[in-house]
């Protein structure tokens, strides 16, 4: 017997039908003599709705009560799969965040969690009975309801696995694991058997929403055993695993894309000690996510251009911080593009491998795609390129680095 822990994505929720595919899933390992705990998120689309009323209602919604808004659509969906259990004559009952409960930070919309009390759930599993948690929510220290973050049903599926000290993870979601790149935009991406935490950290963090990247780095601390299969056929899908548990090690793992951010350029900044941080400290203080940066020496002497990305939702409150610093910082122009995108490989390979950057500006010049900016860490290179050559880029990518199926 074993414990396992089994999160249905929105698509395997969406509609009675689907909820009652889930339920049989459910069933199979209660027959198979495991404990069950089940996460849900909302029906695909569910969420999306949620949050346009939210902005229709008022574009600066209190986020606590966005949260009360958003958090609803994963209530709905554990309640309709306990019924569907029960009506397939399978004990099971629903757990909500404040009830179990879920403990959060009180960071309203993207709260982390800190713990979770699953003593009553645990003994409610042990009488036969299948625990359902509606994933994305929890509760604030001052008892007020809480979301994870767009995607966050796998980070509660992941904290609640190593809650239970469970034997597994299993992600169920609409496609059949992990593939080199989304199978969506390459149909010629290959399904990966095994994938290492880190590998898949990065590439979860670069934009391969198939994980939220909370959810992997939970499971790689808390030595979560976590899988991605399919919700609609059956296969092994792909098992998240150690470094050293992988034989033989690919060169690159997968490329993502990212779609999400916009440049900035400040240009004709005056070129002295202190400056960088005059920029981006009050964009810190303003909660502004900077991800990719670059200085440049310009062409008037003494000067630099800054360029940096920062998420398309938080152009405009970054570009009013910016114009607030014109006369402190005494920059000459500021300057943004929202038709950005960002693309990355990723793979372990090359801490011991050189020529992994060169391959890819060559092969991207090749198609006369630009390169606007670059990053590297030891794992994986990010360039950041015009967003219609996103998905041009990624195939070209894809088969520049021999992953083509
Ligand atoms: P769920 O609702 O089940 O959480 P998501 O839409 O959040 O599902 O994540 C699954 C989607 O992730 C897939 O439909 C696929 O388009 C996308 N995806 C992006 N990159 C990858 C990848 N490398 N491998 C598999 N899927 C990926
Ligand atoms: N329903 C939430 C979202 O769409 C959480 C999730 O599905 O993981 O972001
Ligand atoms: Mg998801």
């Amino acid at each position: 017997m074993a414990r396992i822990v089994m999160k249905f994505g929105g698509t395997s929720m969406a509609g009675i039908e689907r909820i009652r595919g889930a339920a049989d899933r459910v069933r199979r390992e209660v027959a198979n003599g495991n404990e069950v705990a089940v996460v849900v998120s909302a029906m695909a689309g569910e969420t999306d709705r949620l949050v346009g009323f939210c902005r229709e209602a008022s574009p600066l919604a209190d986020r606590a009560e966005y949260d009360v808004v958003v958090a609803s659509g994963e209530q709905v969906t554990a309640g309709l799969l306990a019924i569907a259990l029960q009506a397939a004559g399978t004990p099971a009952r629903s757990w909500l965040g404040w009830q179990l409960p879920v403990s959060t930070s009180d960071a309203h919309a993207s709260a982390r969690i800190k713990g979770i009390d699953t003593d009553a759930m645990a003994a409610s599993m042990a009488a036969g009975t299948v625990a359902v948690m509606p994933g994305f929510q929890g509760i604030s220290p001052d008892g007020r309801v809480t979301t994870l973050g767009r995607g966050g049903s796998d980070t509660s599926a992941v904290a609640l696995a190593a809650a239970l000290k469970a034997d597994r993870c299993d992600i169920y979601t609409d496609v059949d694991g992990v593939y080199t790149t989304d199978p969506r935009i390459v149909p010629r991406a290959r399904k990966l058997a095994m994938i290492t935490y880190e590998e898949m950290l990065e590439l979860a963090s670069v934009g391969a929403k198939v994980l939220q990247t909370r959810s992997v780095e939970l499971a790689m601390k808390e030595k979560v055993r976590v899988r991605v299969l399919s919700s609609f056929n059956d296969g092994p899908g792909t098992l998240v695993v150690d470094e050293d548990e992988i034989v033989e090690q690919e060169l690159i793992a997968g490329v993502a894309y990212n779609r999400n951010e916009a440049k900035i350029t400040v240009g004709g900044v005056p070129d002295r000690p202190g400056v960088v941080a005059a920029i981006f400290g009050p964009l810190a203080e303003a909660n502004v996510n900077v991800d990719m940066i670059v200085q440049n020496i310009a062409y008037v002497a003494g000067t630099t251009d800054v360029t940096f990305t920062v998420p398309r939702t938080e152009l405009t409150l970054s570009e009013s911080v910016l114009a607030k610093m014109k006369d402190s910082i005494g920059y000459a122009s500021v300057t943004s593009d929202p038709a950005v995108a960002k693309i990355s490989v990723v793979g372990v390979g090359m801490r011991s491998h050189a020529g992994v950057a060169v391959t890819m500006f060559k092969a991207l010049a090749d198609r006369g795609i630009n390169i606007q900016a670059i990053t590297t860490s030891e794992i994986k290179v990010s360039v950041l390129i015009a967003e219609e050559y996103t998905e041009l880029a990624v195939r070209v990518l894809h088969t520049a680095y021999g992953l083509d199926a």
